[in-house]
């Protein structure tokens, strides 16, 4: 998890002690907490764990990065991406929603995967269900990501879309559509949302072409073979148009790994298809009560 500028107060404290007391209570295995922070978070969150482990009668292992640490490793992957990705911000915030990218270089060698997670997130069931799904990865594939549950990409590839009719990119998935085997996600492909991101870290440490990938030539080409100029959602931009280029790289999870929460686009110019993205027919395992939602907790 990333944890990092938060105050007394904040609303992220609180999603963060929600979701360890939802760890420790939902769990069935040993649970290995891995929390980037900053100087100021770190305090919070040794409290929060060492509190909610107390009251749970349960345990888990923790250890803490330091994001100024992660920062420096990470730094030449951060100034690529949040020059094709980021609205003009900070630095720091931009680290922030790149770590992922960078993250088999922060693990220990010896890790071979990891569960990188929102703290706006809650397990209806258990995580063990989430990384059981390592076992299904396609043999190339890095990361796993469920879908985005929004026409965030619909929009955001107006102008591809425009030009190319015939693409399934930014459409939303035909539940009841008979899928193509030689068209990649023919049935629709509404993008990835990177709240839940599973990470094969050995694989993506010797995947020479991820490595291809992270360079600024490689994204440059990307980006502008799909005018892709207005994304503003980190890594999960990446993530998605990645998907669609070279979805053998990318295992999608179903949408019950990562049930997003967020309205917003209803309310923004897509209600009328709003519905067919946020449509998920699976077993629910995570919500993600993303852009501040409420989490209904029953
Ligand atoms: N985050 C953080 N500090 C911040 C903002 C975000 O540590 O000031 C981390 C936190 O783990 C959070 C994640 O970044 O869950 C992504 O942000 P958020 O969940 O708010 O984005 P959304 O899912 O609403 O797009
Ligand atoms: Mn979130």
């Amino acid at each position: 998890m990333i944890f990092t500028k938060v105050y007394r107060g904040s609303l992220l404290k609180y999603k963060f002690t929600n979701l360890i007391a939802n760890l420790l209570n939902v769990s069935s295995v040993p649970l290995m907490l891995n929390v980037i922070v900053d100087n100021s978070s770190r305090g919070i969150a040794e409290k929060i764990i060492v509190e909610q482990i107390r009251t749970s009668n349960r345990n888990m292992t923790y250890s803490f990065y330091n994001i100024d640490y992660c920062a420096k490793i990470v730094n030449d992957i951060v100034e690529v991406m949040s020059h094709f990705f980021s609205k003009p911000g900070s630095y720091y915030s931009d680290v922030l929603f790149y770590i992922s990218l960078g993250l088999h270089r922060i693990a220990p060698k010896s890790q071979k995967h990891a569960i990188l997670m929102d703290c706006d997130v809650f397990f209806k069931r258990d995580i063990s269900l989430l990384f059981d799904e390592f076992q299904r990865f396609k043999d190339t594939a890095l990361f796993g990501l469920a879908p985005e549950l929004s026409p965030v990409y619909r929009h955001v590839l107006k102008l591809y879309r425009s030009k190319h009719n015939n693409t399934t990119f930014g459409n939303y998935y035909h539940w009841n559509a008979t899928s193509d085997p030689n068209i990649p996600h023919s049935r629709g492909f509404q993008g990835y949302n990177s709240g839940i991101l599973l990470l094969k870290l050995d694989a993506i440490r010797s995947s020479e072409e991820f490595k291809f990938l992270l360079k600024k030539s490689a994204v440059q080409t990307l980006t502008e073979r799909y005018n892709f100029k207005q994304g503003h959602l980190g890594d999960q931009d990446f993530y998605t148009l990645i998907g669609n280029e070279y979805p053998h790289l990318i295992q999608t999870l179903n949408c019950g790994f990562n049930k997003q929460l967020c309205t917003w686009w209803k309310e923004n110019g897509y209600s009328n298809i709003f519905d067919n993205y946020a449509r998920c027919d699976h077993k629910i395992v995570v919500l993600h009560g993303n852009c501040n939602s409420k989490i209904p907790k029953s």
